[in-house]
């Protein structure tokens, strides 16, 4: 940043906020962004680098100390006492060995990380009393969802029940296959109707239905990788993944538990190249500390977990095709 004065800062960070609020309730509140995702961090990133300059102007409500994402207001609203948080995020693998090191020099020693693929939906929380579903919301803006417990009622591999009665919740991601999406936007255009312009946006739009109706012929799935409140003998990512998997819980398989840089440099290479063959979008692939007990240690910023960072891919090429199709509202 060329010499900026408080005041250039100051007069550049107003416009700049203005417009991620207005990019970000698009994409959070009405599940029709305006932008592509690129575009969008530039400019978020261009705030963080301003903020980090001048400290003095951040303010609590700015878009960089909250979950971006609204709660509208003819759903329920759901509290998570546990807050549903963001996840930091790097652009390349020398920002990853950043993150390592600051990692390294927190906890004292070298750790290992589940590394996983950072799957393309909205959060999905789901919470089992005796072993029963009971409630599913979404993230929202991270500290109250929206209830969508009918809707997730119609989502074939969440289980209803589960094999044993625990009162527990787990969370994970929401998505619609690249196949199901294909198929709803062609029939959408077939009707007049407007397209989703990604199948995160699709997912969102599909969970996120007062109908639940709507949802249900909508073909939503989803991968669940985070366990609320695992028992005891749960000391990992990597285990907790295996065991809700055992419990019924639709899992992503693919990730590893890797504590070498060029092992998960190895990992990021083998799924950029993979990535437009997985029947799932993806848009990065996430390291998380493998320790409970060291997530706990390190904690959360306001907006994220310390002990987990995302690495985005950088964007696809061919993704000037939605700009042809009118997005939907
Ligand atoms: P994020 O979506 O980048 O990352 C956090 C989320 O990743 C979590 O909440 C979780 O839902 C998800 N996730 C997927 N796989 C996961 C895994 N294996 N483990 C843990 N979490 C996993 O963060 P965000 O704050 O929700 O949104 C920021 C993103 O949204 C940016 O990529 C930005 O480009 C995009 N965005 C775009 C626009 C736009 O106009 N295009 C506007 C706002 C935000």
């Amino acid at each position: 940043m060329a010499n900026l004065t408080l005041a250039e800062a100051k007069k550049e960070i107003g416009p700049l906020r203005k417009q991620l609020n207005e990019w970000a309730d698009a994409y959070y509140s009405k599940d029709a962004p305006k932008v592509e995702d690129n575009v969008y961090d530039k400019k978020y990133n261009r705030l963080v680098e301003l903020e980090t300059q001048f400290p003095q102007l951040i303010t609590p409500d700015s878009i960089t100390q909250k979950v971006g994402g609204q709660i509208d207001s003819e759903f329920t609203k759901v509290a998570h006492p546990i807050p549903m948080l963001s996840m930091g995020d790097v652009f390349s693998k020398g920002e990853l060995r950043e993150f390592d090191q600051r990692i390294q020099k927190l906890v004292g020693h070298p750790v290992a990380y589940n590394v996983e693929l950072k799957i393309d939906g909205l959060s999905i929380s789901l919470e089992y009393t005796n072993g029963r579903l009971v409630r599913a919301s979404t993230r929202g803006n991270g500290e109250v969802g929206e209830d969508v417990t009918k809707n997730a009622r119609y989502i074939k591999d969440i289980p209803q029940t589960l094999p044993e009665p625990l009162t527990t919740e787990v969370r994970g991601e929401c998505y619609m296959d690249k196949e199901a999406f294909a198929k709803l936007n062609k029939e959408r255009d077939e009707k007049g109707k407007s397209v989703f312009a990604n199948p995160r946006n699709a997912a969102a739009g599909s969970l996120r239905q007062l109908d639940a109706r709507i949802t249900k012929r909508r073909d939503l799935s989803t991968f669940i990788y985070t366990w609320v409140n695992p028992p005891e003998k749960i000391t990992g990512q990597h285990q907790a993944i295996d065991e809700m998997h055992r419990l019924g819980f639709h899992t992503n398989q693919t990730g590893q538990k890797l504590s070498n840089l060029d092992d998960i440099f190895a990992f990021i290479d083998k799924y950029t190249a993979k990535r437009d063959s997985l029947t799932y979008g993806i848009d990065g692939i996430v390291l998380k500390v493998d320790d409970l007990s060291i997530e706990q240690s390190l904690g959360n910023t306001v907006k994220v977990p310390r002990w987990e960072i995302a690495y985005k891919f950088p964007p696809e090429e061919q993704e000037t095709v939605v700009h042809d199709i009118k997005w939907t509202v």
